[in-house]
């Protein structure tokens, strides 16, 4: 099969059944994945409803899923096989799930289970309640610098550990940070992720389009490494508290030359503290070697500063409106 070197001890199948109601064409579709244990030469049955689509992406529809047998919810990454004729899309796939499969931590989504059938590879993952910082950025328009603080703290704390365990994830972008019941970050998509033989590798290629791409990624040259997520969490950081990404223009050709000549401004108005743009130039700086490390952000006196406060939770109403302090 076509990722016959994915799944972990038991392999799966599974069918999909149509339930549509008879008169309206409401569909509800059942997933059914039937989990062999060559071990003892058994096999189990596994059902999960499928809900609503709660978003897609290139190759992938991602569904809200209940297991009937646990009636716990997940989400279900649905890619048809049709999207994996070439072998290229087939490595990417089983790459993105290779490195997905071992990394546990609390700011991750947490992959759960891979399976398959005739039609197509199901990915099973945590549920990400209050959908991703894309929609909350497009709601709110911009956070307030507590909420930038708490959001940081988080996205510096899920890429220590994926640093730490040699995972690039070169796609950080609004649309990839995910945010839980709690309004926790959870970082997902791992597609473009990569896992290094040793630290001091450098990776030369990357299948897609990144978003927040960094200058050495589109230049090519040198090869790149871990300095590519510091740099788009300067474009996060710049977006949350702008409102729109730092080099933004009509077209990506256009938005590759501004990021080579690095290219953005601070608007005047919207009032922004000087250690965090101090921070995002750090971040932002063109040279891969001058930005800072994980640890040095974390030490920047944004977070550090005598005055920082950084809020320990979010209420759920901050989807929507500013959270007053008091
Ligand atoms: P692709 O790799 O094809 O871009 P993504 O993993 O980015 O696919 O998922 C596509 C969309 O599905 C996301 O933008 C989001 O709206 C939704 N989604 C993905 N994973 C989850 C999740 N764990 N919980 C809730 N929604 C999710």
């Amino acid at each position: 099969s076509a990722l016959a070197q994915v799944p972990p001890p038991t392999t799966a199948s599974s069918s999909t059944s149509r339930m549509s109601s008879s008169s309206k064409s409401v569909e509800l579709t059942e997933i059914t994945e039937v989990r062999r244990d060559p071990s003892n030469n058994t096999s189990t049955t596994h059902k999960y409803m499928k809900g609503k689509m709660l978003g897609k992406g290139g190759f992938a529809k991602v569904y809200w899923v209940q297991s009937l047998d646990t009636n716990k919810a997940y989400a279900i990454k649905i890619v048809p096989k049709a999207n994996l004729v070439k072998s290229r899309a087939r490595q990417k796939l089983q790459a993105e799930i290779k490195i997905h499969r071992v990394l546990k931590h609390r700011r991750i989504v947490e992959y759960k289970h891979f399976f398959e059938d005739r039609t197509n590879c199901y990915i099973l993952l945590e549920l990400c309640h209050n959908q991703s910082m894309n929609e909350l950025i497009k709601r709110r328009k911009r956070l307030t610098e507590p909420e930038v603080l708490y959001y940081m703290m988080q996205l510096i704390d899920g890429t220590t550990y994926m640093h730490n365990n040699n995972v690039i994830h070169r796609d950080l972008k609004l649309g990839n940070l995910f945010l839980d019941r709690n309004m926790g970050i959870k970082i997902g998509d791992l597609g473009l992720a990569t896992k290094l033989t040793h630290s001091n590798e450098r990776k030369r290629t990357i299948c897609g389009t990144p978003n927040y791409i960094a200058p050495e990624i589109i230049d090519g040259k040198g090869g790149h490494s871990f300095q590519v997520d510091i740099w788009s969490m300067g474009v996060i950081m710049y977006t949350l508290l702008v409102g729109k990404p730092p080099y933004e223009a009509k077209d990506v050709k256009s938005t590759y030359k501004r990021i080579l000549a690095n290219v953005y401004t601070f608007p005047d108005h919207v009032s922004i503290s000087e250690p965090a743009k101090n921070l995002i130039r750090s971040m932002l700086q063109s040279k891969p070697e001058l930005r800072p490390t994980l640890a040095e952000v974390q030490s920047h006196p944004f977070f550090t500063g005598p005055d920082v406060r950084i809020p320990i939770s979010l209420p759920q109403s901050s989807t929507l409106e500013a959270p007053r302090w008091r």
